[in-house]
């Protein structure tokens, strides 16, 4: 069994990923070819947004946003401490402040609730708040963007976000690196902020075979800054420099491989849905376990299935367990990031977020790739069963 399957999905997809690569060698133009485009029309269309940048990584698409707003020193991102650290990395790389936010332990995604507290203590300069205690003053660092993180393939809870950031007049940048194919009322995961970040590291749900990642907007404005700063700050040619910016390319080749897969996504999408579907049924009603829920008006595209168990000793002994059957299993996130040692210096503590850090503790995930079989889930679930707290 493995936890994600990419052997199984390149059998299907060989021949069709094997003659978009030799057209990219027959064609020369590893950097900027027209797959490049092809990937981002077709992209564009799937979500429903005007824009899509290819990019090298979802981090990279993370550092183009934020620039595109010329967030930096000074100013203050506010996000979730319950993410891959990468999204409070790219805060932190252009020089601005992260605030955190607490999340929902049924979504483990950001708490409206939370976030509206901690705008409110923001504005009121509250100095029991976790990210005031440093010192940090709403003088010394002006909030200007919220980055909610659509965690596990689920995208938050938007509405009330948009209603809280349009009265506080913060930007919000979606980290759907998660999330590309889920979707939140009738708009897909990407289109939900006022810019998208997506990732294609191969171990997401459309990933390619290296480093990708994309930028998705429907401000004209934001994409052209973003076509700029992805490439040197170019101007009107390639010389032409009118800001400092990054080489954040994709290459030719990775458009081409996810071309490919994309042509298959739709149908894996549905099957991770009948995984998720299967382990609820599998599980049943179980006292010490609880299972991920997907609310009304939210579809998740399953990019993990994450459990908490009843406590850490619990997770561990499932964990232990499950290694010893040859099942594989993550822990994502085994520290939240508040409490990571790169962020020291932002002076938070233990027991700031006590619901990030409570998941922390208790949270493992499941193989739910779409090339799992009915049988490998019920013996995964037996097992796990059978591992009382
Ligand atoms: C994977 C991931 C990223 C970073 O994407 P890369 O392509 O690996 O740079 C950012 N945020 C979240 C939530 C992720 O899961």
């Amino acid at each position: 069994m493995k936890f994600v399957d990419l052997p199984a999905q390149q059998i299907r997809i060989r021949a069709d990923l094997e003659k978009r690569l030799r057209a990219v060698l027959d064609h020369g133009q590893y950097v900027n070819g027209p797959e490049i485009s092809e990937l981002e029309r077709t992209l564009a269309k799937d979500i429903g947004i005007r824009h899509a940048l290819a990019c090298s990584s979802g981090t990279d698409a993370l550092l183009m946003a934020l620039m595109a707003f010329d967030i930096g020193r000074g100013d203050a991102v506010i996000t979730t401490p319950f993410s891959f650290f990468a999204t409070v990395e790219a805060i932190c790389l252009v020089g601005a402040t992260p605030i955190f936010v607490d999340i929902d332990p049924t979504t483990f995604n950001l708490d409206p609730t939370a976030l509206e507290r901690t705008l409110h203590a923001l504005s009121e300069n509250d100095r029991s708040l976790p990210a005031l205690r440093g010192g940090h003053s709403p003088r010394r660092v002006k909030p200007r963007a919220i980055i909610p993180v659509d965690l596990f393939g689920l995208p938050a809870d938007y509405n009330p976000i948009r209603r809280l950031a349009k009265i506080h007049g913060l930007h919000i940048i979606e980290d759907a690196a998660q999330a590309f194919g889920a979707r939140y009322f009738d708009k897909y995961a990407g289109a939900l902020g006022d810019i998208g970040c997506t990732s294609f590291f191969p171990a997401k749900p459309l990933g390619c075979y290296g480093d990708g990642g994309m930028c998705f907007t429907d401000r004209d404005e934001l994409a052209s800054k973003m076509k700029s700063l992805r490439n040197h700050g170019e101007g009107e040619d390639p010389y032409h420099h009118v800001r400092t910016g990054l080489n954040a390319r994709m290459d030719t080749f990775q458009a081409a491989v996810l071309l490919a897969k994309r042509s298959i996504f739709a149908e894996e999408c549905a099957t991770r849905s009948r995984n998720a579907r299967r382990y609820k049924d599998l599980f049943g009603d179980h006292p010490h376990l609880t299972l991920p829920e997907v609310p009304e008006h939210h579809v998740s595209i399953w990019s993990q299935y994450s459990i908490l168990a009843a406590a850490s000793d619990h997770r561990e002994m499932i964990l232990k367990r499950l290694h010893a059957h040859q099942v594989p299993t993550a822990v994502y996130y085994p520290s939240p990031i508040h409490l990571q040692e790169a962020m020291a210096a932002q002076g938070y503590r233990k027991g700031d977020f006590p619901v990030s850090e409570e998941c922390a503790d208790r949270i493992f995930s499941l193989p739910i790739h779409p090339y799992l079989s009915a049988g490998e889930q019920s013996r995964v679930v037996d097992i796990v069963k059978q591992t009382g707290p």
